[in-house]
């Protein structure tokens, strides 16, 4: 099942804060599993739960392997426990905001925390679009935007 996409920069559940997972039961799984298909079809490198409606603190990663194929895993309760010194300015856009792209700056590399869709904690290091990736969903989870830290003009675009 393809879930709808939330837009537009005023969307109160767009804006809104997102509560931590405590339940990692089915319905879990069968939400991750939507997100996954969701985040699929609309080809997207990355999707949080309140762009779908839903304001819990689940994101799907689609990991980027070193020329090899995607991977989509699904991450709870995310956070960014380290970072490196240096940032790097590119252009990102976003499924909830359809047609419009603009600079934002992000930490290189990162390192997080999550817990997977049994609760078991990891962690792990990315770089590269993965580290832009879930910096921009993260802030999904507390209701921030990339508009909100552009560097520079909006771009529209396809
Ligand atoms: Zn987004």
């Amino acid at each position: 099942m393809i879930l709808k996409i939330e837009t537009g920069s005023d969307n109160p559940i767009l804006r809104k804060k997102s509560v931590r997972i405590s339940k990692f039961d089915k319905k879990l799984k069968k939400f991750a599993k939507q997100m996954i298909a969701t985040m699929l079809a609309k080809d997207g490198v990355g999707l949080a739960a309140p762009q779908v409606g839903v304001n819990e603190r689940l994101v799907i990663l689609n990991f980027q392997l070193g020329g090899k194929k995607s991977k989509p895993i699904p991450l709870v309760n995310p956070e960014i426990i380290d970072a490196s010194v240096k940032a790097i300015i590119e252009e990102e856009g976003c499924l909830s905001l359809p047609g419009i792209f603009g600079k934002v700056k992000r930490w290189k590399t990162v390192t997080i925390r999550f817990e997977d869709e049994t609760g078991s904690p990891r962690a792990l290091e990315l770089e590269g679009l993965n580290a832009r990736a879930i910096q921009h969903e993260i802030d999904h989870l507390g209701g921030v935007l990339f508009i909100d830290k552009l560097e520079g003009e909006i771009r529209e675009g396809k």
